[in-house]
């Protein structure tokens, strides 16, 4: 109390518009970033209408906040619903999202509809409950993604989640997959994009804080949270400490893919390949050691909605 009390006014002003500038930098650098993965994968266009799939966690507020920035911004027309659905998970305080979404003035729909029952009934106790969970709910936003007429769902997973994806279905499945900016749904009906593709997690929870959204507790169906995830997690926090700029890497490695250096048989001719006579540029230097160089940044904008 004495040190707040004695702290001279000059030093907490200076703090307080260090933080202001750090506040603002950040503000710019996600508006920069979603901008432009929004940019580089053609993922909004004129006359959209983007759902924006909102759970009432940190990522979907932020992704729900940025766009709004970007749509003032956007050189381009398009429209922006806020979607909730309601699980009906014990506690899910249900005031929470409309009071907000009336209160910052975006359109929104709350489905109802209680898929927790239907998870609990079918999962035999102790059993994972997410993958059920999810398909059904997919299956429900779809369905009010056409009833709305959305041309968009927009989704707040992050770059975080994007690795955290690539490396559960390299250790757990077997496959170099992971989780794409832009997708066609599997009912082949809608398109769905993660303009958060190229934020990192920690700004996600910096920016919650600083904008004091009301977030809702996610683990109120009582299901623990994925341990696979939780150990990839874990792996690219340690990785990231030891070795700064390797996730950074990673990730950009993700948009420099190099089929005939793989082994996919499917995705390169293998079978037919012949010596052409003609030196290729992206050929096989067998005998050199791989250039380390760091890739060239993609500096696509969307619609110039840089800072
Ligand atoms: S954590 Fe709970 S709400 Fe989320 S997918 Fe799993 S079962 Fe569903």
């Amino acid at each position: 109390m004495n040190q707040v009390m004695n702290e001279d006014p000059s030093i907490s002003i200076k703090k307080a518009e260090k933080i202001a500038y750090e506040n603002n930098k950040l503000h710019k650098r996600l508006c920069r970033q979603v901008g432009q993965a929004i940019g580089d994968f053609n993922m909004i266009e004129a006359g959209d209408k983007v759902m924006v799939c909102l759970s009432g966690g940190k990522d979907s507020y932020g992704l729900l906040d940025i766009l709004l920035t970007l749509r003032e911004r956007a050189p381009i027309d398009f429209d922006i619903i806020a979607v909730n659905l309601d699980q009906k998970q014990p506690n899910f305080p249900a005031h929470v999202l409309p009071a907000y979404l009336t209160r910052i003035g975006v359109p929104f729909h709350i489905e109802n509809q209680d898929t927790y029952s239907i998870v609990k009934r079918v999962i035999p106790e102790g059993k994972t409950t997410c993958s059920l969970c999810s398909r059904l709910r997919r299956g429900i936003l779809y369905r009010v993604a056409d009833e709305l007429g959305a041309t968009k769902i927009a989704l707040g997973h992050h770059r975080d989640d994007i690795l955290e994806t690539f490396f559960l279905n390299m250790f757990f499945g077997a496959k170099l997959k992971g989780m794409p900016p832009k997708l066609q749904s599997d009912d082949g009906k809608h398109i769905v994009i993660r303009p958060l593709a190229y934020v990192k997690e920690a700004d996600m929870e910096r920016y919650a804080e600083v904008k004091q959204f009301p977030i809702i507790p996610c683990d109120l169906c009582g299901s623990q949270e994925n341990l696979q995830r939780k150990q990839i997690k874990a792996m690219l926090r340690e990785w990231e400490k030891k070795h700064p700029g390797r996730v950074e890497n990673i990730f950009s490695s993700l948009s420099t893919v190099v089929p005939s250096h793989l082994m996919d048989k499917d995705m390169f001719g293998f079978a037919d390949l012949k010596a052409t006579g003609e030196a290729v540029s992206d050929g096989d230097i067998a005998f050199d050691e791989e250039p380390c160089a760091p890739p060239t940044a993609n500096v696509v904008r969307f619609g110039g909605l840089e800072d």
